[in-house]
């Protein structure tokens, strides 16, 4: 992003990729925080109970399609656990303690012009890709999607940006969204013939 140096913080990174964990812990602009996996963000009630919702062993497609669902509702119902203020656990920069999952603005900002929270974020592609069998809401990494989902739907960013696979289902986003934000979808390059291309949500908040 094109800005000033001093008017850029990266506050928290997550990724569950070793690379990438390194290379934002190391980066001497890296975020403050940074988490390892989407899991560490959640309170560990919530993570015991979402364990308990998951697919059976020998589930059919519908049956693990409808255990994923259940997650998501769970997630989407109680939004008071991700607010602002609520800790995130196994920070890669601060060992056991317990560090902030999002960034609050400053109380007493100068002026007229308020600092924005922004969400860069790509979440899991799997349920929408070859790899992963364009299996979708029966998908094992669904509740991974749903528990980022459940993250910035909680309306604490002002901006969320989202790239995921070209077959990805906007509705998934869509709608969850749509309750605090204006949802786009942008195709960069050639729908038909970029394999690659990438898809990018933007969301404005219109009710905070
Ligand atoms: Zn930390």
């Amino acid at each position: 992003m094109n800005v000033p140096a001093q008017w850029w913080m990266s506050f928290r990174g997550c990724d569950s990729n070793l690379t990438c964990q390194r290379n934002m812990t190391e980066a001497a602009d890296g975020p403050l925080h940074m988490f390892p996996d989407v899991f560490n963000l959640l309170p560990s009630h919530c993570v015991n109970h979402l364990q308990q919702m998951k697919p059976r062993d020998g589930d059919n497609v519908q049956g693990r399609a409808a255990a994923h669902t259940r997650q998501r509702d769970f997630l989407l119902a109680d939004r008071s656990i991700l607010k602002p203020g609520k800790l995130g656990r196994g920070c890669l920069k601060h060992g056991s303690r317990e560090c902030p999952v999002v960034w609050q603005p400053p109380a007493n900002t100068e002026g007229n012009c308020q600092p924005l929270t922004v969400n860069f974020s790509g979440p899991t592609c799997l349920p929408w890709s070859v790899m992963g069998k364009h299996e979708d809401m029966a998908h094992c990494s669904m509740v991974s999607f749903h528990a980022w989902l459940a993250h910035v739907a909680a309306g604490h960013y002002d901006v969320v940006f989202l790239e995921n696979a070209p077959g990805f289902k906007f509705r998934h986003f869509q709608r969850p969204m749509s309750k605090r934000y204006t949802v786009l979808k942008i195709v960069f390059g050639s729908e038909d013939r970029q394999p690659s291309r990438h898809l990018c949500q933007q969301s404005v908040d219109n009710n905070m």
